[in-house]
């Protein structure tokens, strides 16, 4: 890993999303290696505070605006040379209730990056792609060339992504990666809102001793994988020279499977070691969520063979950080 931080001092990245839970991630570490980094970002679900220990970094930019304006993408490209594409409307159930902006958003807003990154000749375009493309294949563990039908509008955006990056390369030579992230938490993702993540979301209703109410009957699975392997990942197809590791997808996962009783288990005990109390908060059980996959795991050979993938956090290492960031900034 180390050797791949060294070779981001003095890149040129903008990272659209970037005020978001992995976007923030991103920047801050690619400023702390010495890249120079613009964010674009309309906080739609992104937040400023995310970007506090970097700010008034010289080497930083903060572009405020919509993707869904090419002339905006057109001016974020403008002084970069890579680009880091985590702008969309997230959740699967936001798409269900308001399946037009997420398609404004996470079609028509990446297409206008696809297309500002074009006319630029940036030199890569890495995007974030989903594990929901994987749809309503039943096989595990999920491998890049077999997929299923798209279960929710949202899952149909990011298929939609891959499409025309792919169409990109072939047509205008643009060099692009998509990366399926697979259900990923750490420090900075929200939990707040409607549509807050699992994970959040429940450590947040642990610390105040509420109960966390499960879809279902808590064994849906799901390959739960920390922002860090998220953050190499994004490094390695950004560097990546390989003309073999290009223009296609990848898994992002750590390669394990947990169900959601186990998952909250594991909360309640790193989190049981800040206040007792937490032990103790019973879980409810409601009814199953339309869209969601019954169970999630990915193959990360590929990632692993053709761009070196070494995800150093097992989903406990990862949970360990996570709980411990959440008692410190979230009380
Ligand atoms: P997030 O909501 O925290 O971040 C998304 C960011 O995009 C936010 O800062 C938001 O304000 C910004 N944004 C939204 N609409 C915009 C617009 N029109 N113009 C400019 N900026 C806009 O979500 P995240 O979890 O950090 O997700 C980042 C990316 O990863 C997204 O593309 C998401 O679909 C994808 N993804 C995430 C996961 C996950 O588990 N978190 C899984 C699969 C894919």
């Amino acid at each position: 890993m180390q050797e791949i931080l060294t070779q981001l001092d003095g890149k040129k990245v903008l990272i659209t999303g970037g005020a978001g839970f992995i976007g923030s991630n991103l920047c801050e570490v690619l400023i702390e290696n010495g890249a120079e980094v613009a964010c674009l970002d309309n906080f739609a679900t992104g937040h400023k505070y995310n970007l506090d220990a970097i700010i008034s970094h010289p080497n930083f930019t903060l572009i405020e605006g919509d993707i869904r304006d090419i002339t905006t993408c057109h001016q974020a490209v403008s002084n970069v040379d890579y680009v880091l594409h985590q702008a969309a409307l997230g959740s699967v159930p936001r798409s269900i209730k308001d399946p037009a902006t997420t398609n404004e958003v996470n079609v028509g807003g990446f297409l206008n990056m696809l297309i500002a990154s074009k006319d630029k000749g940036i030199k890569r375009f890495v995007y974030a792609a989903s594990s929901s493309t994987y749809g309503d294949s039943v096989g595990l563990p999920k491998q890049e060339d077999i997929i299923g039908k798209p279960l929710s509008p949202y899952a149909i955006t990011k298929y939609v992504n891959e499409l025309y990056a792919d169409v990109f390369h072939k047509t205008y030579g643009i060099d692009c990666i998509g990366l399926r992230y697979f259900n990923v938490f750490g420090r900075k993702q929200d939990p707040n809102g409607a549509y807050a993540a699992v994970i959040p979301k429940f450590t947040k209703l642990l610390m105040n001793h509420e109960s966390p109410v499960m879809n279902g009957d808590g064994t849906y699975s799901r390959d739960f994988t920390y922002i860090d392997n998220v953050i190499q990942m994004n490094i390695r197809a950004m560097l990546t020279q390989d003309k073999e590791a290009m223009n296609t997808v990848y898994n992002v996962a750590y390669g394990e499977r947990t169900d959601l009783n186990e998952l909250v288990a594991v909360l309640k005990t790193e989190l049981g070691q800040f206040d007792e109390a937490i032990t103790t908060v019973e879980v409810k059980y409601g009814s199953k969520r339309a869209g969601d996959v019954p169970h999630s795991l990915a193959s990360i050979d590929k990632a692993k063979s053709r761009l070196g993938y070494d995800p150093q956090y097992s989903i406990k290492d990862g949970l360990k950080e996570a709980m411990s960031w959440y008692w410190k900034n979230l009380k």
